[in-house]
């Protein structure tokens, strides 16, 4: 039977038809008699080594390549990415945010790897987001848990519930699904900071892909956002007076080769998606350059080169009206409004923030206002019944 990665490869058409018709034979059959090797015809050779049979068409450009060749230009191309762009500095303590996803844990092993290989000179460290959601992120935390012990590195895992004093499951209890991705990016946007500050490291490195970035730009670009449209292909983020910057070391590479990458190293990855459904607009947007991808596999990377090369009309300095209130609409979801300062501490937490309180803790007013609302519909439902439960007593005769 296949393997889901192999059903995913077989659909998306990475490995080429003959190879995989006969996969197990092709790719892991070492010639009997090394006197007399198999013949292999020329078109069924790697294009880079020209020795040993190509088992994919490379999803990048869709060269026809071996394994070996495979790893070789995947690992190289991501040194390559943080050597041109200065990521590393000796002695420096990394952090790798941590899922026990696909990305991240294929970025724990290339970067310990390339470490070694290359000699970087830097202390990895694996951190970890626990946001509260069960059937899924306590399950992943136990390949995380796994991976620490494969690849031998630390961990520390920063809950929610710890931070917050809330779960997403609880979040979404009160709040609903439909804004989840909102409170839960801007509450893991924090809780990786503050959970880098305590182990005193000031560089997170994530997982993000060069599909994941495309996709931002292309989301930016269909609401016309150009604030976010302008950051959105920077491969190092770090806010004025923050300590922690964040750099993205698979900028340039294709979800599609980490996935084949941490097939044919088989890490111990966890798949399954969250159980909250992702944004609605990602999802779109996703979609669309899925089939844009499908008829030419370097449209991930041009939008990216577009991006980057974009340049945008200087902005009129404005000044900001001031906080008045935080909205919270009738469905749950809550209003953020900007008063833009750069480099300030939030009034409440402490934490650094553009905004006079930062997005988090406006997030949770928004939840306790919620809370409060719903405890009271609970007692004014729980207070009628049990009113009406009087009168029908009162009526019956014994
Ligand atoms: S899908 Fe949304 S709710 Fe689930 S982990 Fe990702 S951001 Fe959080
Ligand atoms: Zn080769
Ligand atoms: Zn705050």
């Amino acid at each position: 039977m296949k393997s889901i990665t192999e059903d995913y490869i077989w659909r998306t058409g990475v490995i080429i038809k003959q190879t995989a018709i006969k996969v197990q034979s092709v790719m892991f059959t070492p010639p009997t008699d090394p006197k007399k090797p198999a013949k292999v015809k020329v078109s069924q050779l790697c294009e880079l080594c020209h020795a040993r049979k190509a088992v994919m068409r490379r999803p990048k450009n869709l060269q026809k390549i071996c394994k070996e060749c495979f790893f070789l230009v995947f690992e190289t191309e991501i040194h390559n990415t943080i050597v041109s762009n200065n990521l590393f500095q000796k002695g420096e303590r990394i952090a790798v945010g941590a899922s026990g996803g696909k990305d991240s844990t294929v970025l724990a092993y290339v970067l310990k790897l390339l470490n070694e290989r290359y000699n970087y000179g830097v202390e990895i460290v694996l951190l970890s987001i626990d946001e509260g959601i069960v059937g899924y992120r306590d399950d992943s935390l136990a390949t995380v848990k796994r991976n620490q012990i494969q690849y031998n590195l630390p961990l520390e895992i920063v809950s929610y519930k710890e931070l917050y004093d809330w779960t997403m499951d609880e979040i979404v209890a009160c709040a609903g699904i439909r804004n989840s991705c909102t409170y839960c990016g801007v509450f893991r946007r924090q809780a990786l900071d503050r959970g880098a500050e305590k182990l005193n490291i000031h560089h997170v490195v994530t997982g993000h892909n060069a599909d994941d970035m495309a996709e931002t730009v292309l989301m930016n670009i269909l609401r016309g956002d150009v604030a976010r449209l302008e950051k959105s292909t920077a491969i190092i983020t770090q806010s004025a007076g923050s300590p922690i910057k964040r750099s993205k070391p698979f900028k340039y590479s294709y979800q599609k080769e980490i996935v084949l990458y941490a097939h044919y190293k088989k890490l111990d990855y966890f798949s399954t998606e969250c159980s909250y459904a992702p944004e609605a607009f990602r999802g779109t947007a996703r979609e669309l350059m899925k089939n844009l991808e499908a008829i030419r596999p370097s449209c991930i990377i041009d939008i990216i080169h577009s991006g980057e090369t974009l340049k945008l009309k200087p902005k009129k300095v404005k000044r900001a009206p001031p906080l008045k209130h935080i909205e919270v609409r009738s469905d749950g979801s809550v209003s953020l409004q900007n008063e833009f300062i750069d480099g300030n501490r939030c009034e409440r937490c402490g934490y650094l923030s553009s905004n006079r309180i930062c997005k988090a803790c406006m997030l949770l007013e928004g939840l306790a206002q919620n809370r409060a609302k719903l405890e009271l519909e609970n007692y004014a439902e729980l207070s009628s019944g049990a009113a009406k439960l009087t009168r029908t007593l009162e009526k019956l005769s014994f």
